[in-house]
């Protein structure tokens, strides 16, 4: 199948790990921004066919991961109002706030539903319109299009019962976090969708600061052609933005994407979970649509300040500062089913991706 199985070709992908043990030079810690890319690097074993030189570590980029609790105690006060229905992605239900999680919450009788995108969710609307409609909206400039999308629409339909919850986060405001002393990260493997929305500009901030951004698909292909690219930057004390994923990816993004965001959201700090309150990098629903944000509409002040609990380090996870397998509570009390942290809960979160697929066991193999 055209754009699968040429970038699952095993023969390549070791051909291509060879030329990388060749040519790395010095020690490199690379981050790979995106819960996508490490599934892919776990799935299909690329760590063990790196040189010892290479060590690859997860970044921040899991959307349900950074969801803060204080927005997940948000969405079940809400969802607990009478004539309410809080419709979400499935993950979302699953990820612990303070006290509890949404499905929780359902199970003591909120009218809680999954849905698969915000139409589905304005779908709900359009059928109830006797009860009010929040969708808890999380995820980076991939998703937020779309649900600002919902919003036009719903407006344009006359629809007075859907809301949003906003939990979307921005990706150029964490960036500048990842340079902070303690992140030791040589170069970044940078998420091929959010960048097709988003273009190339904001990785400005790593390369200002000396550290190479390859933007990458995220077959296995992809991922050990763009730890190449990174390693040839490395070499020549290059740090630019470079195109692996030119297939789907330009430099200037998607402009329609880009516009209808900004047309429905303005900027608001955000709390990320295990990171803290970045400025600006949350999306709220304002001007002609700031009847549908949900906070302004029920009165709802998100906190901004939380801990994890204890025993967790997700926050250390997210800033790669170390690996689900340093926690103490990974697979013993913490797993998939009985999570503790948000990275133990979405498929794109680290812990759950190493416990799933437990590093270097399916190896290049499985290719
Ligand atoms: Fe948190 Fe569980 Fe991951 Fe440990 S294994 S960091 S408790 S999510």
């Amino acid at each position: 199948m055209r754009y699968i199985t040429e970038f699952r070709d095993g023969k390549l992908a070791s051909s291509i790990a060879e030329t990388i043990k060749k040519e790395s030079r010095r020690p490199a810690r690379i981050m790979e921004f995106c819960g996508g890319h490490t599934i892919s690097l776990l799935k299909y074993g690329i760590p063990d066919i790196l040189p010892e030189t290479i060590e690859m570590v997860a970044g921040p980029g899991c959307p349900v991961c950074v969801t803060s609790k204080s927005e997940i105690d948000a969405a079940i006060e809400l969802a607990g109002k009478p004539d309410m229905i809080l419709a979400t992605f499935g993950d979302m239900i699953r990820v612990p706030g303070t006290n509890a999680s949404l499905r929780e919450a359902k199970a003591r009788g909120s009218d809680v539903r999954i849905v698969y995108s915000p139409d589905d969710a304005v779908e709900i609307a359009r059928q109830n319109r006797d009860k009010k409609i929040v969708f808890f909206a999380v995820g980076f400039e991939t998703t937020a299009p779309v649900t600002a999308a919902s919003i036009r629409f719903a407006k344009s339909s006359g629809m007075d019962n859907y809301f949003v919850l906003s939990a979307h986060k921005t990706t150029p405001g964490i960036l500048g976090a990842l340079l902070a002393d303690e992140v030791r990260v040589d170069g970044f493997v940078c998420p091929g969708h959010v960048t097709a929305i988003t273009g190339t500009d904001m990785y400005k901030v790593l390369t200002d600061a000396g550290k190479p951004c390859v933007v990458s698909g995220f077959e296995p292909l992809d991922i050990i052609t763009s730890i190449l690219m990174l390693v040839r930057q490395l070499n020549a004390d290059s740090a630019k933005t470079e195109i692996e994923y030119s297939r789907v990816t330009k430099n200037e993004g998607n402009v329609t994407a880009q516009k209808i965001m900004e047309n429905v959201f303005s900027p608001i700090d955000a709390l990320w979970r295990g990171i803290g309150v970045i400025p600006g990098s949350g999306l709220k629903p304002d001007g002609r649509y700031e009847r549908f944000d949900a906070c302004r509409e029920f009165g709802l002040k998100i906190k901004t300040d939380e801990t994890e609990t204890k025993g967790c380090i997700c926050d250390r996870i997210l800033r790669g500062l170390e690996k689900p397998t340093d926690c103490k509570l990974f697979k013993t009390v913490c797993t998939p089913e009985e999570p503790v942290g948000a990275c133990m809960v979405s498929d794109e979160g680290s812990c759950s991706v190493y416990y799933r697929f437990s590093a270097g066991r399916d190896a290049v193999a499985a290719l």
